[in-house]
């Protein structure tokens, strides 16, 4: 395995009073076909200068998660249930004026196409300074020139003369950039990145990754980094929650969840992604099957369709029984504790290298 851990042996996501907490969060979207659970009963915490990773496939629930927390839903479509508190506020009842004097100030979202966050007709300096007037009341020349010093924070060569081009001026590393300049001008305490570095180069994926940390490090915000590829997470996110079909499956640090894995998901994500130090014409182990409907979500575990030691657990529990996330360090997952880590050492690790 080429991952490298950012943090060892810190203190799992538990706390009951993250900077974010996010308890029992359920949203169904109201469908022609009938009502849809995209998250399922979720929680955990985010605290301040550190970074949690929610990996998953798509349909896993993870940015259906932070558009709610944003308050992004559509109202008219959506059952939104259970408690979002940040810094103390329940983010499900505030008003739309209450949300949006936090967005782009101290909750700031950073997506995979920076194209839908930056308008084509205006300026880039135009686009970071806005905010930064809107929320601040800073003067015009005092968010030009606050514009100026975010494009030199992420790299931006010449930054004075790059502040006047437009987006389509921009390499598409260089319009992550300046995204990621626009999210941080108002020094937000709350970050959620969305598969920011999806569409990049490994090259520039590797920058922009290292300038987020760079960021965090400076502004000491709490990050939250959505992704479906645990690789890209390995070295910046201090935690790690897997996400399954709209629920939580296995939550740890960074350091855990990749050096003993405990859940048969993860231990698929982990068999799924390239390796460094592979034969590169050796095939990739793709997890069988594909997530499901959450129109007619499986019962019992939601895994238990695609999952191949269902067995071991024996008779029908894994089709019939919801197996739990604990607090802390935790898996929901009926395999025992001991089962866990000898199929982990036993069977996975090997496979992994
Ligand atoms: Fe597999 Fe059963 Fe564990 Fe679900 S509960 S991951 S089906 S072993």
């Amino acid at each position: 395995m080429t991952t490298m851990t950012k943090t060892e042996g810190a203190p799992a996501p538990t706390g009951p009073e993250g900077f974010l907490s996010v308890r029992d969060l359920q949203v169904t979207f109201s469908t022609e076909d009938g009502p849809v659970k995209a998250v399922d009963g979720l929680s955990f915490d985010v605290q301040r200068g550190r970074t949690l990773g929610i990996v998953g496939e798509s349909g896993s629930g993870k940015s259906v998660t932070n558009l709610t927390i944003l308050g992004l839903h559509n109202p008219q479509s959506t059952t939104i249930d259970g408690e979002i508190l940040f810094d103390g506020k329940e983010l499900i009842t505030a008003t739309e004026k209450e949300l949006e004097k936090l967005r782009g100030n101290r909750i700031a979202m950073i997506f995979q196409d920076p194209l839908t966050a930056l308008s084509p007709f205006y300026t880039v300096g135009r686009q970071i300074a806005e905010p930064f007037m809107k929320h601040t009341g800073a003067s015009k020349k005092a968010a030009w020139e606050r514009a100026v010093e975010m494009l030199a924070k992420v790299g931006i060569p010449n930054p004075r003369e790059r502040a006047s081009d437009y987006p389509h001026q921009f390499s598409g590393g260089m319009r992550q950039r300046a995204m990621i300049a626009m999210a941080l001008v108002c020094d937000p305490d709350l970050l959620i990145a969305d598969e920011p570095t999806t569409a990049l180069d490994v090259t520039v994926q590797a920058q922009i990754l290292d300038l987020l940390q760079d960021l965090q490090q400076e502004f000491g915000s709490a990050i939250v980094f959505i992704t479906h590829d645990l690789g890209v997470i390995a070295d910046t996110a201090d935690d790690i929650m897997v996400m399954y079909a709209g629920r939580a499956v296995e939550r740890g640090t960074t350091d855990q969840v990749l050096r003993s894995p405990q859940h048969p998901y993860t231990w698929g994500l982990l068999n799924s992604m390239p390796r460094l130090d592979s034969d590169l014409s050796a095939p990739l182990a793709p997890i069988p099957g594909s997530p499901p409907s959450l129109l007619n979500p499986p019962t019992g575990c939601r895994f238990h369709p695609r999952c191949t030691f269902q067995d071991r657990v024996g008779g029908n529990r894994c089709a019939t029984e919801r197996p739990q996330l604990d607090v802390g360090r935790a898996s929901a997952c009926h395999l025992t504790p001991e089962q866990k880590r000898t199929v982990f050492i036993e069977e996975i690790k090997p496979r992994l290298g």
